[in-house]
C-alpha cells in the first residue's frame, strides 16, 4: 500500500491534514500530489477560510470539465478538503463532527477482513478473535474465482461463530452476472447480512440486473464520486447498501450530500474506510453526523499503519469497546499526523509492478469477467 497525505497552512500557522484512500496503491500518489500543487493550491492560496464549502466548491467547478469529477481528480480534492475541515475545526478549538452536529461519540465498527481463500475457516475465526473479543459482532470476508471453495469455507466460519455474528462478503468486482447471481443465492443461504462490488464497478446494467434479482442486499460506493453519481446508481435500483469514502467521493461534506440522497430510496448507508488515520478519523466524523449511520468499515490489518503515522486518537483494536471506536474527540479531525514519519517513508512508484499486488495480478483480481 501507499498512503497520500495533504498538509495545508494558513497563514496564521494553523496546519490541517487530509488523505486520501489510495486502495492498495491504485491511486498512483505522485499522480495526486501533482493535481494538489499544480490546479487545486494556486485555487486556494490567499483565499479566505471561513467555510470548507465555498473552497470545495471552487475546486470542483475548476477542475469537473477537464479533469473531470470521477477517480483521481476527486482524490485528490476529497484530501484537500478534509485539510480544510481539519483547518476548520482547529480554528473553532472543536471537533469536526460536533462542529456539524454530532449524533454519536461511538460508531460500530465491523472487522474488513482477508480473502476466503487464504486461510482455513479456523485460521479466519483466529484472525478475528482479538475483535469478536473486542465485541465487535460483523466480519466481511472475500470471495474470489474459485467461489465454491470458498462457500465451503464461509459456511464452516458460519457454523464456527454462531448465530450471534452477522457475515458480510466482499466481491472485489471480478465477477460475471451469471456467477454473481450463483454466488448470491449461496450467500443468501447463509444469511449473508451484503454482497459487496460483485460486479466490476462499470457494469452498471450487470449491477442493475444483479440487483434486481439477488436475493442477498447489493452494496457499492467506495468507487462513486459524490451524490450526482449515487442517486443515479440508486435511482435505477442498482445498491441496497452505499458505502461512500470521505476521502474518495469529494470530502466530508459530499459523504453526507450521498448518505442523505440515500434514506428516501430506503438503502443503507455504511461508509468504507480501507487508508490510513487521517481518512478513518475523517470517516468517523462523517458517520458521527449521520443518524442512519450505525456501522463503519474497520480493517484491522492497518492498526499499525494508523498508530504508525499519527497519535491523538486511538484507532488499535484495543480502542474499540462494545464493538465501537470513539470518534477523535479533539479539535478538527482530531488526529496529529507524524510528518517526520510520513517523510521517512517517501512514496516508492509501482512501475511495472501492478498496483495494490506483489508480483503481478493474482487470479482472485481477475475473477471470471
Ligand atoms: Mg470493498
Amino acid at each position: 500500500m501507499s498512503f497520500f497525505f495533504v498538509r495545508v497552512e494558513t497563514d496564521s500557522g494553523v496546519v490541517g491534514y487530509g488523505e486520501a484512500c489510495d486502495s492498495y496503491g491504485c491511486s498512483y500518489a505522485s499522480v495526486l500530489q501533482t493535481i494538489v500543487d499544480d490546479v487545486f493550491a494556486p485555487l486556494l492560496v490567499g483565499q479566505p477560510l471561513l467555510a470548507v464549502e465555498p473552497l470545495a466548491d471552487r475546486m470542483r467547478l475548476f477542475t469537473r470539465r477537464r479533469l473531470g469529477d470521477q477517480w483521481v481528480a476527486v482524490h485528490a480534492r476529497s484530501a484537500v478538503e478534509l485539510a480544510l475541515w481539519d483547518i476548520v475545526g482547529k480554528l473553532a478549538g472543536r471537533s469536526v463532527s460536533s462542529l456539524i452536529g454530532s449524533v454519536r461519540d461511538r460508531v460500530e465498527v465491523y472487522a474488513s477482513t482477508v480473502f476466503l481463500e487464504e486461510q482455513s475457516a479456523a485460521g479466519h475465526v483466529e484472525l478475528i478473535a482479538p475483535l469478536l473479543d473486542r465485541g465487535v459482532t460483523k466480519v466481511k470476508l472475500r470471495v474470489g474465482p474459485d467461489w465454491e471453495a470458498d462457500v465451503a469455507t464461509l459456511t464452516e466460519i458460519r457454523s464456527l461463530l454462531g448465530p450471534r455474528i452477522q457475515l458480510m462478503v466482499d466481491g472485489s468486482e471480478i465477477f460475471t452476472l451469471p456467477t454473481a447471481q450463483q454466488v448470491a443465492v449461496a450467500l443468501h443461504a447463509l444469511g449473508v447480512l451484503w454482497f459487496e462490488e460483485p460486479l466490476p464497478q462499470g457494469n452498471r446494467a450487470g449491477i442493475e440486473a444483479l440487483a434486481r434479482v439477488s436475493p442477498v442486499p447489493i452494496a457499492y460506493g467506495e468507487h462513486l464520486f459524490g451524490a450526482d453519481e449515487a442517486v443515479d446508481a440508486m435511482r435505477r435500483g442498482q445498491l441496497h447498501v452505499l458505502q461512500p469514502d470521505a476521502s474518495t467521493c469529494g470530502g466530508i461534506s459530499e459523504a453526507r450530500r450521498m448518505a442523505h440522497a440515500a434514506a428516501p430510496f430506503g438503502v443503507r448507508v455504511v461508509p468504507h474506510v480501507c487508508a490510513g488515520p487521517v481518512s478513518l478519523a475523517a470517516n468517523m466524523h462523517f458517520a458521527a453526523t449521520i443518524p442512519a449511520i450505525g456501522l463503519i468499515e474497520y480493517p484491522p490489518s492497518l492498526a499499525m499503519v494508523w498508530s504508525t503515522f499519527a497519535s491523538g486518537a486511538a484507532f488499535g483494536p484495543e480502542a474499540i469497546i462494545d464493538g465501537a471506536l470513539l470518534v477523535p474527540p479533539g479539535a478538527g479531525l482530531g488526529v496529529d499526523l507524524d510528518e517526520a514519519t510520513a517523510l521517512a517513508h517517501p512514496y516508492q512508484p509501482p512501475g511495472a509492478r501492478v498496483a495494490g499486488t506483489v508480483g503481478g495480478l493474482p487470479d482472485r483480481f481477475v475473477g471470471d469477467r
